[in-house]
Parts: structure tokens; C-alpha cells; sequence
């Protein structure tokens, strides 16, 4: 037997969290493995409980549908369930007891840590599970002020209140504010989603977007972006970046420096 990680969820054949894992384990020589289990959302507290009592297992990745029930079934040292509010990894402990954290938050924020966001103003699209990493590393970055676009407004203005956030929440179809960074937190743009439709001609020359749909990579979004000069990111960074957070957790060793352009190439062909 050797140690092993997974993620779950329920569909789970779609998630590129093996490619990643199983491609540093390769790289550091690591003697472990890292899985897909398939989930459902009756046989979350089951699994939490068999994976509990199994000592080379070192912890799981969450996918949909399981970010807020997991909070239910783990510990909560870092407070996640009050601040971020969903999680995202889970980490097995030598004594068995279980720790449940959130790396979505950090890894989306790598890509602007050279950005001075402090008083910022700007735009996210979407109220669900991601955007509320994307608000609480916003919020901590200490923007000024955020405009969310968002199909049910009242989610929206919930997310704002809880993040102690200072802006307003507007329709899909709202003209774009003139911001500084537009992010997409949405699932619009996805294979399989109504595409996202804005008109990007409101936003400065020197504008960041951010799209967090990594599937395909080049969203409508981005080209609409590049066609405009402006700089943007693209989903596979932050998929990168909270996937090293928690590889660390569950095998003790950073991932390898200098290969994520032969990983970025993996996770696109
Ligand atoms: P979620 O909790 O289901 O939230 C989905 C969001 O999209 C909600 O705001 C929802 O609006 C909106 N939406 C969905 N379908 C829509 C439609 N037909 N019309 C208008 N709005 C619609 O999902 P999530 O976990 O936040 O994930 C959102 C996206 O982020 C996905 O594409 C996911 O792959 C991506 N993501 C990427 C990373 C990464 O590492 N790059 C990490 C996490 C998530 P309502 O609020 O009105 O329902």
C-alpha cells in the first residue's frame, strides 16, 4: 500500500485534479498515488468516515456538489465555514482526525499578487461557490469597492454583505463599470453554458480579466479581451494554484519548480 489522495464529486470523470497530482508525484519521484472517486451527495458522510479510518489515505480534493455539506463532516481549525463559507480540501491527520480548508481562495489570487488591488473598484460575474473565494481574496486585498453581475440578485447582495464588501449588484445585461480587473466566476462560458456576452468597451486600457472557466481555456471572454489588448488570465493558474496548496498538505513536499509550462501543455491537449 502506498499513500494516496482523491477528489471527489458527483459527476467526477471531467476533473483535471489527477493530471495535476499524478503528474508531480511522477516528477518528485514520489511513491503515491492520487484518484478520482466518484461521490454522491448520499454517500459523502460514508466515505468521509471509511477514508477516516484508512491511514495511507492523506486527505481529498471537493468538487460539486460537496463544498458546503463536507463542512458538515471535518473539522474547521482556519474557520472556513464563517469566512469563505465553502471547502475545498480535506487533510487526514496522523491521529485520524480530519481538517477541512479552502485553497480556491489562495490559488485565485496568485495570478494578481504583483497587483496593487488596495481601493480598487472592480467587477465579478457570478454568485456561487467560487465567487466566494474570489470575494473573500478580494476583500482581504482590500478592493474598494465591487460590482457583481449575477442572474439572482438577492445571492449576490448576500455575498457582499457577508464579505463586509462595499458595491452593487447588477443584471447580466448591465453595462460594465469602468474597473480595474473583471472577473468571470460564473459557469457561463463553459462547454455546455450559455455563453457570457459583455460588451468590454467600458473598461480601461490597462484592465486585467480574469476568467475562471478553465474548459475551454480560451473562453469567448478572454478572446473578446485579447481582441481589445487587454491583459488576462485564464482559468488553468488558479486550477494550478490551489491544486499545489493542497498537494502540499497531502505529501509534504512543494511541487516541482520550473514544469509548469510541460503541465500547462499536459492540461490542454
Ligand atoms: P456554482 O456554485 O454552481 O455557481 C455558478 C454561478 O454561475 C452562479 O452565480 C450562477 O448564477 C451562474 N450561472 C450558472 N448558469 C447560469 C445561467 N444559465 N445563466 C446565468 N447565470 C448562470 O459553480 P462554481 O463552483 O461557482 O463554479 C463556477 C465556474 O467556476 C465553473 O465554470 C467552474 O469550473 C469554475 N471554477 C474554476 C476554478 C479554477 O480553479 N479555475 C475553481 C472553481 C470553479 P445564480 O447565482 O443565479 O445561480
Amino acid at each position: 500500500m502506498k499513500p494516496y489522495a482523491e477528489v471527489i464529486g458527483d459527476p467526477i470523470a471531467h476533473s483535471k485534479s489527477p493530471l495535476i497530482h499524478g503528474f508531480w508525484l511522477d516528477a518528485l519521484g514520489i511513491d503515491g498515488d492520487y484518484r478520482r472517486a466518484h461521490v454522491k451527495p448520499e454517500a459523502l458522510e460514508a466515505y468521509i468516515a471509511d477514508r477516516k479510518a484508512d491511514p495511507y489515505w492523506r486527505g481529498c480534493n471537493v468538487t460539486i456538489p460537496h463544498k458546503v455539506a463536507v463542512m458538515d463532516v471535518v473539522d474547521d481549525p482556519g474557520d472556513i465555514r464563517r469566512t469563505i463559507g465553502a471547502m475545498n480540501t480535506v487533510v487526514r491527520q496522523p491521529d485520524g482526525a480530519l481538517i477541512g480548508t479552502n485553497t480556491d481562495a489562495a490559488g485565485f489570487y496568485a495570478p494578481l499578487a504583483e497587483l496593487d488591488l488596495d481601493g480598487a473598484a472592480v467587477a465579478v460575474v457570478g454568485a456561487g461557490g467560487a465567487a466566494r473565494a474570489v470575494l473573500f481574496a478580494l476583500a482581504r486585498a482590500g478592493v474598494a469597492h465591487v460590482t457583481i453581475l449575477n442572474r439572482s440578485p438577492l445571492k449576490a447582495m448576500g455575498l457582499l454583505a457577508t464579505f463586509g464588501l462595499k458595491g452593487e449588484v447588477v443584471g447580466l445585461d448591465a453595462a460594465l463599470p469602468p474597473v480595474s480587473l473583471l472577473v468571470n466566476s460564473s459557469s457561463l462560458g463553459m462547454t455546455g453554458q450559455p455563453p457570457l456576452d459583455l460588451d468590454l468597451s467600458p473598461l480601461p486600457e490597462d484592465a486585467i480579466v480574469y476568467d475562471l472557466v478553465y474548459a475551454p481555456l480560451r473562453t469567448g471572454l478572454l478572446k473578446a479581451a485579447e481582441a481589445r489588448g487587454l491583459d488576462t488570465v485564464d482559468g488553468l493558474d488558479m486550477l494550478v494554484g490551489q491544486a499545489a496548496l493542497a498537494f502540499e498538505l497531502f505529501f509534504g513536499r512543494s511541487p516541482p519548480e520550473g514544469r509548469d509550462d510541460e503541465l500547462r501543455s499536459l492540461l490542454t491537449t
